[in-house]
């Protein structure tokens, strides 16, 4: 366990004592997403990074030192996190890189990268003896909180517009949690869902409003770390919506910088959907954060829609900080990516997750990567959660009669 020691607003840079705010900076409004920051000399005087090796938790609570939990909470007991990093030649060979990696963070237990902010959402919820936790999410946010929470025996409410893939609203259902399909935009739902927990006294998970979702998340980068023997990649490449992944990304390699256990950070680029770029706008033009619009977001890859991304303080802060990079690429890519992340590396990933391959061709195209770097793609999503998206991509298979013949004769086609 780690205690909180500020929240810190990326937009005025003022700070907060944990106990002093619950969500964002008041002088700001929702724009300012807090950053939980650490007594990092008191931590690093503490623990060895070293260590780690001989910690025999296999998911993220093996991090529990570095996260912000009491030291005695319960935590729940489905493993998030430990999903594997493979290294592949052949990715590498096809985007025109020195070296590249893929982590498949759909392997987690609802299958996407959200489950590492649910669990700490809930562990915390515990500590705090909230016996509600509510959400708005474009789907897997909500069903990582729903399944998290159902291995715990704590209720959920979700939010989520009526439009989410249906698989996951039966992932929804099937673990237990009160689902409410709202007609109208996630952003819609997202107001709905923070005004209902403040007037009910829920426990309020929404992205980014909730400033310890990024430190679940962060567990992905030190595991990226750990299983790379703390040699990070030059780049790493996420997909971007809300921009509360990234954040997450950023947050867990800055907490391994300034404990002095990495030299650098990697840049991160983000990846958009180029129906839903408001970073990549926002980044190209410049802007701060408070000065974004909404746009009207229209992608398939619904897990990146996100008309005025919740976390866009620190997505912004997370590209600019290492020099990073925003990228966007079109629907049509996005689902090519789907067969060609999964040929070249075995990892079936959602729209919103293949869209890093998409966008990682592009950032070398464009040089902002260059060929003697080394890259990893974050796979943020299983891509069992979007089946029919997948089928556009590669159409069926081939229809035999049942006889040698008629096999060979198909083949041969
Ligand atoms: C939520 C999600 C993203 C984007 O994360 P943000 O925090 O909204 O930027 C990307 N891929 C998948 C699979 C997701 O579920
Ligand atoms: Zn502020």
């Amino acid at each position: 366990m780690a205690t909180v020691c500020e929240l810190r607003c990326p937009v005025c840079d003022r700070s907060y004592r944990p106990e002093e705010v619950m969500y964002f900076c008041p002088a700001c409004g929702q724009v300012g997403t807090l950053m939980a920051l650490y007594d990092y000399p008191a931590l690093k005087a503490q623990l060895d990074r070293d260590a780690f090796q001989s910690n025999p938790v296999r998911s993220m609570w093996r991090y529990r030192s570095l996260l912000p939990l009491q030291p005695d909470s319960p935590l729940p007991p489905l493993r998030v996190g430990d999903t594997p990093l493979y290294e592949t030649p052949r990715l590498a060979a096809a985007l025109g890189v020195a070296r590249a990696w893929v982590k498949d963070d759909g392997q987690n237990p609802t299958g996407s990268l959200k489950d590492r902010a649910s669990a700490l959402i809930v562990a915390r919820a515990q500590e705090q003896k909230m016996s509600v936790v509510s959400t708005a999410s474009t789907g897997n946010a909500a069903a990582a909180l729903a399944g998290v929470a159902a291995s715990v025996g704590l209720r959920t409410i979700i939010f989520v517009p009526a439009t989410a893939p249906e698989a996951k609203i039966a992932q929804l259902l099937v673990y237990g949690a009160t689902v409410l399909l709202v007609e109208d935009t996630y952003d819609v739902a997202f107001d709905l869902c923070y005004t209902m927990c403040e007037q009910e006294s829920w426990y309020c998970r929404n992205t980014g409003l909730n400033p310890y979702t990024a430190e679940g998340k962060k567990t992905v980068s030190y595991e990226i770390a750990e299983q790379l023997g703390w040699r990070l990649p030059d780049v790493v490449v996420v997909s971007v919506g809300d921009g509360n992944i990234i954040a997450g990304v950023y947050k867990g390699f800055y907490d391994l910088h300034q404990l002095g256990w990495i030299p650098r950070l990697p840049r991160l680029i983000g990846v958009q959907a180029a129906g839903s770029a408001a970073l990549v706008d926002a980044w190209q033009r410049d802007l701060r954060p408070e000065q974004m619009q909404p746009i009207e977001a229209q992608t398939i890859a619904d897990s990146i829609s996100a008309g005025l991304p919740r976390d866009r303080a620190k997505a912004l802060q997370a590209v600019r900080q290492t020099g990073g990079a925003f990228v966007a690429v079109s629907d049509d890519e996005i689902v090519r990516a789907i067969p060609q992340l999964a040929r070249l590396t075995g990892v079936f990933a959602e729209p919103a997750a293949a869209a890093v391959f998409a966008g990682a061709q592009r950032a070398v195209q464009s040089m902002m990567i260059d060929i003697h770097e080394s890259v990893l793609l974050l796979a943020t999503g299983n891509g069992l959660k979007d089946v029919r998206r997948a089928q556009q991509a590669v159409g069926s298979g081939l229809r035999v009669q049942p006889d040698l013949a008629a096999i060979r004769k198909a083949l041969k086609q």
